[in-house]
């Protein structure tokens, strides 16, 4: 197929300015060149990202390198994976060992703060893409194959060929998706199940406090010298970190 013309082949509306919605567009347009044209619709006024600190696994990697972003993006790390073997794994009652979690199944930890990761992606955006703020999607209909009208909070509209939810843990275009699915492709009474994400009841506790108040209460705490992910059992039962 050639996309050798002027005009834009499709667009693409992308929900959503988080690292996903901002990795989305970055390999659209490192792919697809500026044939396609990208919106995306934040609905917050500024590219904001909860937490502080990311680890990379395996799989982003993967992704990083065919993004040709691998070197920046370790550069702005805080530990270059080649200087940690990453963070052990182990349950709160056994005071030795632990399984190398990361080195093993995640490929070395790799952190960043994530703020200086959405400004390497931003930087990367495409001059094809154009970041809408204060754009809060409510819902969208489907007009005709390739024909979607996207509903925002302000009262406005939009068209666009494909829209993409990159909307996070409450999404309001999964919750669209599976309140008009056709009603033979999913079964009815898991419809809320896949709209309204609720509590599994799985607790993970974090807190940031100095080493060095660590080093005076428990000078020999493993965690002193390497990463370590403590898992608490409560009650007989797994799940609390
Ligand atoms: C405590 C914690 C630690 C984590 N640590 C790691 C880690 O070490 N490594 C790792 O890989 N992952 C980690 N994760 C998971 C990772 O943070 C998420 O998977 C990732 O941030 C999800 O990105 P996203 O872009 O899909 O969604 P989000 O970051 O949730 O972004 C969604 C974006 O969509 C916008 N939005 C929402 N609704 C609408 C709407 N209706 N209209 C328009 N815009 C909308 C939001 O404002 C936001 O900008 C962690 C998560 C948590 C909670």
């Amino acid at each position: 197929m050639s996309f050798s013309s002027g005009a834009p082949k499709f667009r693409v509306a992308i929900c959503g300015a988080g690292i996903g919605g901002l990795v989305l567009a970055v390999t659209i347009g490192k792919f697809a060149g500026r044939d396609v044209e990208v919106d995306i619709y934040e609905a917050h006024d500024t590219i904001t990202t909860a937490g502080v600190g990311i680890f990379v696994s395996r799989r982003t990697i993967e992704v990083i390198e065919t993004l040709c972003l691998h070197e920046e993006i370790s550069r702005a790390s805080t530990n270059p994976s080649s200087s940690t073997r990453g963070s052990k794994f182990r349950k709160s009652d056994i005071p030795e060992g632990g399984f190398e979690w990361f080195s093993r199944i995640v490929r070395q930890g790799n952190p960043i703060h994530r703020q200086h990761l959405v400004d390497i992606l931003k930087q990367h955006l495409p001059s094809s893409c154009t970041v809408h703020f204060n754009k809060r999607l409510t819902t969208y209909e489907k007009l005709s194959a390739g024909l979607l009208v996207l509903h925002f909070a302000d009262e406005s509209l939009e068209n666009t060929d494909v829209l993409i939810g990159a909307d996070g843990i409450r999404s309001s275009v999964r919750k669209t998706l599976f309140e008009t699915i056709d009603k033979d492709l999913v079964d009815s009474s898991k419809i809320r199940y896949y709209t309204d994400p609720s509590w599994t009841g799985t607790l993970v506790y974090r807190a940031i406090f100095p080493a060095e108040k660590l080093l005076e209460m428990d000078p020999s705490n493993v965690s002193l010298g390497e990463l370590m992910i403590v898992s608490l059992q409560e009650s007989g039962q797994d799940g609390q970190e």
